[in-house]
């Protein structure tokens, strides 16, 4: 169950969004709206989790804030589309893991890996609320931005219909570390 707590209109580089603000009882999470969604099919839809090297400190070792940014200029674009903004640091796992998991990925290991020898889970993350989110805006259908499969995957799993998986393009920084 998710509860819309409040909402505004936010001008951005890319528009004006409607940002709606929700909580599901432990975590808050952001939607972001242009356009009519409601009752549409093929919404182009972003989730994104919250980075805060990436959006804060600028960070060049991730690709977050390049990837909000063509996920909104996509969506702008596009006239309509949704971003979900989920808490969800670190794959889930808070800013301490992504810390801890540094030295193992420098060692060559994947970051899932690297959170896991850290001792933390591979992927904590959770797609409920944002499942929840669309279900509440009513969408019918989502074209998803991403190039991870498994996210889609997870997101059919709580109802969700993904018609499509569209790759974001993003100038990758010199060395990316996710
Ligand atoms: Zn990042």
């Amino acid at each position: 169950m998710i509860f819309k707590l409040a909402e505004r209109d936010l001008q951005t580089k890319y528009g004006t969004f409607r940002e709606i603000l929700y909580y599901d009882g432990q975590k808050e999470s952001i939607a972001l709206v242009m356009g009519e969604v409601e009752k549409n099919e093929n919404v182009i839809c972003r989730i994104h989790s919250a980075c805060v090297s990436g959006h804060v400190f600028n960070s060049v070792e991730c690709e977050c804030q390049a990837e909000m940014e063509a996920a909104q200029s996509e969506i702008q674009k596009a006239g309509n589309g949704v971003i979900v903004y989920l808490e969800q640091e670190g794959k889930g796992n808070g800013h301490l893991a992504l810390m801890a998991s540094i030295p193992y990925k420098k060692a060559g290991m994947k970051q899932s890996e690297a959170y896991e020898k850290a001792g933390f889970e591979k992927d904590a993350r959770s797609f409920r609320p944002a499942a929840e989110i669309l279900r509440d805006l009513q969408v019918k259908s989502v074209i998803l931005l991403t190039n991870n499969a498994e996210k889609a995957e997870d997101l059919r799993k709580f109802g969700i219909v993904v018609t499509e998986l569209k790759d974001l393009s993003t100038k990758p920084h010199e060395e990316i570390t996710k």
